[in-house]
């Protein structure tokens, strides 16, 4: 089946073209996003394949099915970015990866809470610059400490693992409890308990209008002088400026970030020689305690081969009018 592959890097085309060889879909892959401006490079693809950032509002859905797309196939596990209620109208098909290496992103979550807390990205720029000084490096015992975590789904419960090997103390809060994590000792709480008791709050649900925000101001208030806040989920599970008037106050002690609200049209480009416009974001990156990293969490080898494993065998269930299971 032909399909057009919008945000494409040379990583994805080296995974999915060794995929491919079992399969023989004919890949058209562009880097170029799908956006309104862009959706008309799909004319005639009955699949289209995209990634996080692609945009497919009720617009571009309704141009990529008048243009004879059936098949929209998401290279991601999150589908926010997708309007299913038009795709349903349309009669397109939205298939996703539901799983792919949520050890990946669980252990990107950890790198980023053990970075934050021992400064290794301070301490590796000094030693470069022969400074060998501790002063500023101060960090804590992660064991006996209260982690929270918002969302014990897969990738939750893979952080709840490592963290009660840490000799954390594990809270958690989710509308349907994992039997996994109970079984492990995480303990459920009410959302503002968790804000009150934990040391280091980390977030693993999807991003819906529910849970939209419920990083803001309020719950930002109620939390310990100097916690430290993990999202490696989506970006507009925090209010943004709530996070930085929380870091200038100090209330906030340590921030690591995988995921931007305005991510879309910065993360995985190389904008090194442009001026950020995103000013929001610009004041995030002049904090000491903060720790941005470009949406890689899912970045890891094994993660890669299962997106493109699946991926395609979406494509292929499709073609031969099956379900794959993995249908929205
Ligand atoms: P999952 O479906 O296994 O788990 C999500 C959990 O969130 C579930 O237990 C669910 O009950 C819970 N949940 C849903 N709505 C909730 C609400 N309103 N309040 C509390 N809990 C709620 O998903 P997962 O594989 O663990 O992935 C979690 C999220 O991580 C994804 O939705 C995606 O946005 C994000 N993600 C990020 C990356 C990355 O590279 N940074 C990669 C993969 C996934």
């Amino acid at each position: 089946m032909l399909v057009t592959f919008f945000s494409t890097h040379s990583f994805d085309r080296a995974f999915f073209d060794d995929a491919n060889r079992r399969r023989g879909h004919d890949l058209h892959y562009l880097e170029a996003r799908l956006t309104p401006a862009t959706c008309v490079l799909a004319r005639d693809a009955p699949a289209v394949c995209v990634f996080v950032n692609d945009q497919l509002g009720a617009d571009v859905l309704e141009r990529l099915a008048s243009d004879r797309t059936r098949l929209i196939a998401l290279r991601s596990t999150g589908f926010n970015h997708v309007d299913l209620k038009a795709a349903r109208k349309l009669g397109l098909t939205v298939a996703r990866v539901p799983a792919y290496s949520p050890h990946a992103v669980a252990e990107h979550t950890v790198a980023l809470i053990l970075a934050l807390n021992r400064k290794i990205y301070r301490s590796y720029a000094r030693v470069r610059e022969g400074n060998f000084a501790l002063d500023g490096l101060l960090g804590f015992d992660l064991h006996g400490r209260t982690v929270g975590l918002v969302g014990t789904g897969k990738i939750g419960t893979g952080v709840a693992r490592i963290l009660t090997g840490f000799g954390c103390r594990v809270v958690a809060y989710d509308i349907a409890p994992s039997p996994e994590c109970q079984a492990m000792g995480v303990t459920y709480v009410s959302l503002n308990d968790l804000w009150v008791q934990s040391d280091i709050v980390s977030l693993h649900t999807p991003l819906t209008p529910e849970t939209r925000h419920m990083i803001d101001a309020r719950a930002i208030s109620q939390m310990k002088p100097g916690v430290m806040i993990i999202n490696t989920g989506r970006g507009a599970l925090i209010d943004t400026p709530a996070a930085i008037a929380g870091l200038k106050s100090g209330r906030i002690g340590y921030l690591g970030l995988d995921v931007y609200e305005e991510e879309e049209g910065l993360f995985f480009e190389d904008l090194s020689s442009h001026i950020i416009q995103d000013d929001v974001f610009a004041r995030l990156l002049t904090f000491p305690n903060v720790i941005v990293t470009a949406h890689q969490a899912f970045f890891t080898r094994e993660a890669l081969r299962a997106i493109a494993e699946t991926t395609l065998d979406n494509i292929t269930a499709f073609e031969e009018g099956r379900r794959s299971g993995n249908e929205l």
